[in-house]
């Protein structure tokens, strides 16, 4: 007999307060401009956000990124090398294709402790580098979500086509909307259609600037998002990954 649990049928799944949708709001790489621009205004308009960071750039910034925890945004893990495909020439010397399951574990664990020591904190959920998961090459392919399901009440995807249904998403590997670059009515319209589901959208965004640009989100359309989030109107439960993600295992009846 298969005991797995099976889906909660959506009609059953409410978000707090009678909200339509739930959205996370995540950063990457703890760029700084992060803190530059985009958490004075998440702070501006009292949301709190979910940062995936890299170790070095944590370092360089720690008094700020540790306020910036004390107030309430999630600090997440990001692993500690931040391995992807060596198809990007740039990483072409820690190239996932060439690791191994032992591996990836031991460079998790290794940020989980640092990230501990320097925030005080250890981090409940992860965002997979460039949204791969798996180690090896071709026949010899594992997937390392299990790694992460075990250590992590969330892992976050990249890259991906939609919302997550909270009655059914894995929460060891969801999805999430690249928002870089994107367009105001565009990213309304993404909360709208998680809205008409039910959903739980996540947004993923790297810099946070004054301009446009490769990987950037600008200050402008993330001002304009907030302030749209924030009105009544709105009707969306915004904030951390790890509470949304806490709160879809916990309705879920703890799976
Ligand atoms: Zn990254």
């Amino acid at each position: 007999m298969d005991a797995s649990p099976g889906p909660v049928p959506p009609a059953d799944f409410v978000w707090p307060g009678g909200q339509r949708a739930a959205l996370s709001l995540s950063f990457d790489d703890a760029r700084p401009s992060q803190l530059d621009h985009g958490i004075p205004i998440l702070d501006r308009h009292g949301l709190r956000g979910t940062f995936y960071v890299s170790l070095g750039n944590l370092r360089d910034r720690i008094d700020e990124w540790r306020a910036a925890a004390a107030t309430g945004h999630e600090m997440g893990n990001h692993t500690l090398s931040h391995p992807c495909s060596g198809n990007f020439p740039f990483n072409r010397d820690n190239a996932l294709e060439k690791w191994t399951l032992e591996r990836i574990e031991d460079d998790i664990d290794e940020a989980q402790e640092l990230l501990e020591d320097l925030l005080g904190r250890r981090p409940r959920t992860f965002a997979y580098p460039c949204g791969q998961m798996y180690v090896g090459r071709g026949e010899s392919v594992q997937s390392y979500v299990p790694v992460v399901a075990r250590r992590f009440v969330v892992g976050r995807n990249a890259f991906d086509e939609m919302h997550n249904d909270p009655g059914f998403c894995d929460l060891a590997q969801i999805y999430s909307m690249d928002a870089d670059q994107g367009r105001l009515d565009r990213l309304i319209g993404l909360v709208e259609a998680a809205k008409r589901d039910g959903g739980w959208l996540v947004l993923m965004m790297h810099e946070v600037r004054p301009d446009s640009g490769r990987q950037t989100i600008s200050a402008e359309v993330l001002d304009g998002l907030c302030r749209y989030l924030s009105g009544p109107a709105a009707e969306v439960w915004v904030d951390t990954v790890e509470a949304v993600g806490d709160y879809v295992r916990a309705t879920r009846g703890g799976w």
